[in-house]
């Protein structure tokens, strides 16, 4: 058994003895799930909120664009906001982290993936038991008549003429089914996402700040309930000091070497 402390980081010099020993602990692991933020995403094009430098928050306060009151009051100024992330998220691709995790679950050392991202792109890659817990861009719901709609056309539409889609039927709003501050998770999701974070005995945290309640508490529920903890991050998150092993690298370099890593060592 391979007993780690967060400590062993700072002993630890050499990024492969970190990916031994991450193989390691996923290997002996019985229903590992990987925890995921806009960080496993950002080697597909797609910026994250919150690494330095990337813009999307830089001169922006959250609750005044990306909030379901401010959606409501003044759904241009979220348009405008969301246009360049909508444009990348559409031509976006799974990249190396996504398809090392969609092999993993494949391969049954992983039961799930539970993401915060809404850009689909793990589902793109192969991986079948995902829990999006801030909802999705693959359907858009009227704010008046609730009728849904296929984003698909919806959203290639707005990036052409930066207009506020519309409701064919009423007129209203449509809202894309991602879930804005002030907005409760899909309930399905959050249970289910739940249910894998207490029973998993590893969670693999990959790019996530760990600043968005609730989702930032499942690596904690997680490792509250007897889990370990991985972490890949670029930068320190509030769980460090819980886990197990971290690795301050690229995801889309570290996760595909973690699965080499698995097959090939004994
Ligand atoms: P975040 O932006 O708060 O944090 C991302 C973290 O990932 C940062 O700590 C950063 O250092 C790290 N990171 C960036 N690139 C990395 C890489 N290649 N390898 C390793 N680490 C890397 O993201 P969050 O915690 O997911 O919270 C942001 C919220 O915004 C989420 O709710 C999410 O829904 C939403 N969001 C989603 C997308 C997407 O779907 N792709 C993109 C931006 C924001």
């Amino acid at each position: 058994m391979v007993l780690l402390e967060h400590k062993a980081f700072h002993m630890l010099p050499y990024e492969d003895d970190l990916i031994n020993r991450a193989a390691d602990l996923m290997r002996t692991a019985k229903r590992a799930v990987a925890f995921t933020g806009a960080g496993i995403s950002t080697a597909s094009g797609i910026p994250d909120f919150r690494s330095p430098h990337n813009g999307l928050w830089q001169d922006v306060d959250p609750l005044a664009v990306a909030s379901i009151f401010s959606f409501r009051q003044n759904p241009e100024r979220f348009y405008e906001w969301i246009y360049p992330l909508a444009r990348l998220t559409a031509r976006a691709e799974p990249n190396p982290a996504h398809f090392a995790l969609a092999e993993m679950e494949r391969r049954g050392y992983i039961k799930a993936v539970i993401t915060q991202n809404i850009d689909m792109l793990h589902g793109r890659a192969g991986s079948k038991n995902v829990f999006e817990l801030h909802g999705h861009m693959r359907e858009v719901t009227c704010i008046h008549c609730f009728k849904v709609y296929e984003a698909k056309g919806v959203i290639e539409r707005f990036l052409e003429d930066r207009q506020v889609p519309r409701c064919l039927e009423c007129g209203g709003v449509l809202k894309p089914n991602v879930i804005l501050f002030g907005e409760q998770l899909p309930a399905a999701e959050l249970i289910g996402a739940r249910n894998a974070a207490s029973k998993t005995d590893l969670m693999i945290v990959v790019g996530s700040s760990l600043e968005v309640a609730p989702a930032s508490q499942l690596p904690l529920l997680a490792q509250r309930n007897g889990a370990r903890l991985i972490i890949i991050n670029f930068e320190p998150t509030f769980a460090d000091p819980e886990a197990d092993l971290i690795i301050r690298g690229d995801a889309a370099r570290v996760l595909p070497q973690i699965m080499r890593c698995m097959e090939t060592v004994p």
